[in-house]
């Protein structure tokens, strides 16, 4: 995997490059450790971990999506499986109020190996769009061997195990109250909590869905040692403000791209 080079930052420019990889959508307000991380991964100060803490204990976002953040989560029993999208949970987001886009659901499909999230904004939650919605992801990612879902009527039908087993998988269906978890909606309540951090408009939850999903691809995870990104791609993700090459002149171009970074992203 191919690593950044970390770069000493002055302090004059600590707390605005914790803002820009913090605030924006794409990074999604994902608490202290995740935001070290993906700092860690491109900048180091004495002391960061320390700053890190400070400035997410008053960051008013992350104040009124923790709540989310807390709930508890059991124990995946299951081993991971050793092959990327071999097996993939699947849920849906919502009922959501509908947005001005026309959204009422979120499909939420997770990599067992992974933690890959994909999400697609739909309009209903039936058999026929979450069919159409693995056939969108066998499309670009390969036929997973097993589909995880709760007992949902549209996975339990008739014509969506059909279509499971034509495409070569096998449905698993957790039960409710079962102690082992969906991946997917454990996921569902990240994406949850990223809502809660932006959008107070509830017909505007659909607005920046697709960085958050890059926020929470790209995040660390304890349990992978990696990021779900450096998982499937092989590298970490671009920023904008990232440095590319040994000759790039950090300090001047930090200066110059951050206060871009944060009003754009
Ligand atoms: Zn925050």
């Amino acid at each position: 995997m191919l690593r950044r080079r970390q770069i000493y930052l002055p302090q004059s420019l600590r707390e605005q490059y914790f803002r820009a990889l913090h605030y924006p959508p794409s990074v999604g307000h994902l608490g202290v450790e995740k935001t070290l991380r993906r700092l860690k991964s491109r900048v180091y100060w004495p002391g960061m971990r320390s700053d890190v803490h400070t400035w997410v204990r008053v960051c008013e976002p992350c104040q009124r999506s923790k709540p989310e953040r807390r709930l508890p989560f059991g124990k995946m029993i299951s081993a991971r499986p050793r092959h990327i999208f071999h097996t993939i949970y699947i849920d849906f987001y919502g009922p959501k109020p509908k947005s001005t886009g026309g959204h009422t659901y979120a499909f939420v499909m997770v990599d067992a190996a992974t933690r890959w999230l994909d999400v697609r904004l739909t309009n209903s939650s039936d058999a026929r769009t979450s069919i159409h919605q693995i056939t969108k992801f066998c499309q670009r990612w390969g036929f997973p061997k097993i589909i995880v879902s709760d007992n949902a009527p549209s996975f339990r039908s008739f014509e969506f195990q059909s279509k499971c087993r034509q495409m070569g998988a096998t449905n698993r269906y957790t039960a409710a109250y079962h102690p082992q978890p969906n991946l997917a909606e454990r996921l569902n309540q990240s994406l949850k909590a990223c809502i809660l951090a932006y959008i107070d408009d509830h017909t505007r939850w659909d607005l920046h869905i697709g960085f958050f999903v890059l926020a929470i691809n790209t995040a660390y995870q304890i349990s992978l040692k990696y990021s779900p990104y450096q998982m499937v791609v092989g590298q970490e993700a671009r920023y904008p403000g990232d440095i590319d090459s040994d000759t790039d002149d950090w300090s001047n171009h930090c200066l110059r791209q951050l206060p871009k970074i944060y009003i754009c992203i």
